[in-house]
């Protein structure tokens, strides 16, 4: 094993820890057992998200500025922001249009027996006036502390302006030192990741030793619907994307996205997986640090196609439960409140469930749908990360080539370490 590069070792950590936590699930009363889960894997696991996390934070700042720098004027950014928000837009939207295809045609839930009525108290989601707001921080220290994300890239973004703006020779220091910072910040990425193999073996270890596959049974159409769209999504679609807007090879993309997937599998957390997503965007796929430090922050914030999956297809599961029939209008409404939804959906684990609440709420179907899926969406949730961090590298390569800034040696090299 120590002879295999570091994917390959964290895939075979991976998958090791998938096989050890299928085992331990037999035996999860066993006090020893539970000791080992709760006090080696969940301790080691917890470290290693901490690490990611930890870097989140600097590395958004230094980076956003450093990028906005490197971009040269405004006007440049403001094409790249619209251009970026459209495509995460339409790639959004089309990807529940394909899952509410996927479940029409499987219709999950058909015949689906209700035992007892679940109960689930949705908290109110706030309100659309209070979230445009709250973009803009009162105080970006605290929205740093608290990882806000929206309203920290919105900082960033002014800050990198200002320095844009700054007719000074100071321009040219600032920039050299967001340029340094940045590096470093990189470096450290490089560090955590040495820890990667041991950090995803505990992490999927003990998902799988508590979470078990009992659950899936009684569900398995809903499961097995959102994992097909969500497989569509990310080696079909996004692909022919690649393909058709970049003309880039898309067997060496999926490859270099397979150990930045792992990190978004094990973690269920597109915003514990921003450092190894610019990491390897920019190092491994040659995408200009001023790109990718915008398009994956931004990505891991609002670019969610994997939980608009499965969204899209939780609400048709709960819809064919409680034998509701959904107008062709409901399906519209479903597309724009999924879109609205995985929006505003924090990139951490488990929020796209409690977000379907805005969806469910808008086309009438009962909340307390959500305590059916509740048991499989943790397997559910690592999947749908996988695929939403994939959409943002997917929008960084393809922005990228679109704005001459992908070093296409850095691309077809073999340096996927
Ligand atoms: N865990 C997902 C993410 O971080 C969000 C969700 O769908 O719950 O991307």
């Amino acid at each position: 094993m120590f002879k295999k590069n570091l994917t390959q070792q964290i895939l075979t950590a991976m998958l090791l820890g998938g096989v050890v936590g299928g085992i331990l699930n037999f035996w999860v009363e066993i006090a020893a057992i539970q000791w080992l889960v709760n006090n080696v894997f969940q301790v080691i696991g917890q470290i290693f998200v901490r690490l990611l996390n930890m870097l989140v934070v600097p590395l958004v700042f230094v980076s956003l500025v450093g990028g906005v720098v490197a971009l040269g004027d405004v006007g440049k950014l403001g094409r790249l922001g619209g251009k970026t928000l459209l495509f995460f837009l339409a790639t959004t939207m089309a990807a529940i249009a394909l899952a509410l295809i996927m479940a029409t045609i499987v219709a999950p839930g058909q015949g689906y027996h209700l035992e007892t009525h679940p109960t689930y108290s949705a908290n109110t989601p706030p309100s659309i006036a209070q979230t445009i707001i709250e973009l803009v921080p009162n105080n970006p220290i605290q929205a740093m502390a608290q990882g806000q994300m929206l309203p920290l890239i919105i900082f960033s973004l002014l800050f990198g302006i200002a320095v844009l703006m700054a007719q000074n020779s100071g321009q040219q220091r600032v920039k050299q030192l967001f340029d340094d910072l940045n590096e470093i910040n990189l470096q450290i990425v490089i560090i955590v990741m040495k820890f990667a193999p041991l950090g995803v073996f505990c992490l999927i270890s003990k998902t799988f030793a508590v979470e078990g596959f009992g659950a899936i049974k009684p569900l398995l159409d809903y499961f097995l619907v959102v994992v097909v769209t969500l497989f569509i999504q990310a080696f079909i679609i996004y692909p022919l994307l690649i393909k058709w807007l970049s003309g880039l090879d898309v067997g060496i993309f999926l490859k270099k996205m397979r150990r930045v997937q792992i990190f978004a599998f094990s973690t269920a957390s597109s915003n514990a997986t921003i450092p190894v997503n610019i990491e390897n965007t920019e190092k491994h796929l040659g995408v200009d640090n001023s790109i990718a430090s915008f398009i994956i922050p931004l990505g891991a914030t609002i670019n969610m196609d994997g939980t608009a999956i499965m969204q899209g297809v939780a609400t048709l599961f709960i819809a064919n439960v409680y034998s509701i029939h959904l107008t062709n209008g409901d399906y519209a409404m479903v597309i724009v409140t999924a879109t609205l939804a995985s929006i505003g959906t924090a990139g951490v684990p488990g929020v796209g469930l409690i977000m379907l609440a805005m969806v469910l709420n808008q086309v009438g179907l009962p909340v307390e749908g959500i305590a059916l899926i509740m048991g499989v969406d943790r397997l559910l949730d690592m999947m749908r990360t996988a695929v939403n961090i994939t959409g943002d590298a997917v929008a960084a390569v393809i922005m990228a080539k679109s704005e001459g800034a992908l070093d296409h040696q850095i691309y077809l090299a073999n340096n996927n370490e």
